[in-house]
């Protein structure tokens, strides 16, 4: 299957062998590799063959892809590295961390007591508010 590709893509490149990398898994429309900056060890990312910057952009049955491949990467990390939990985080946008433009879901294996916390601090919200802009977003 050919994909569409981004000229200065890193992760473009990645897909097409032009910068190496430590592919893990793969099928036709995803491949998933390891982090080079992991936060935890086996700390991985899938992406989609085809270039897509965000969850704006990418095709919802390459997202689909994405998303089952991410499933069989959690599962190897708790068997193959005794994961105690993983996250599956991904960023859109620069506001929300997005560092590298071509759509990617992180998957991060979880141990107990690894230095790992929440970016942000549960407190309770006026409910209000929260019901205003749940009205926002309904469909
Ligand atoms: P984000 O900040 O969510 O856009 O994530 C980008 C991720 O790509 C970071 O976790 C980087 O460590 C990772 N990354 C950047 N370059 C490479 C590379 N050449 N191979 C593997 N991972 C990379
Ligand atoms: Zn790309």
């Amino acid at each position: 299957m050919t994909s569409h590709r981004e000229p200065d893509c890193l992760f473009c490149k990645i897909v097409a062998g032009e910068i190496p990398a430590t592919i893990i898994a793969e099928d036709e429309r995803a491949i998933a590799f390891m982090d080079i900056n992991p936060a935890t060890r086996g700390h991985s990312l899938v992406i989609p063959r085809a270039h897509a910057r965000d969850v704006h952009e990418i095709d919802p049955e390459d997202l689909k892809a994405v998303a089952a491949l991410a499933q069989t990467v959690a599962g190897l990390a708790v068997q193959r590295l005794g994961a105690a939990g993983v996250n599956l985080l991904n960023s859109n946008g620069a506001a929300a961390w997005q560092t590298v433009f071509h759509f990617h879901l992180h998957v991060i294996p979880r141990y107990d007591g690894d230095p790992l916390r929440l970016p942000w601090k549960p407190a309770q919200g006026d409910m209000e508010e929260i019901s205003a802009a749940g009205m926002q977003l309904k469909q």
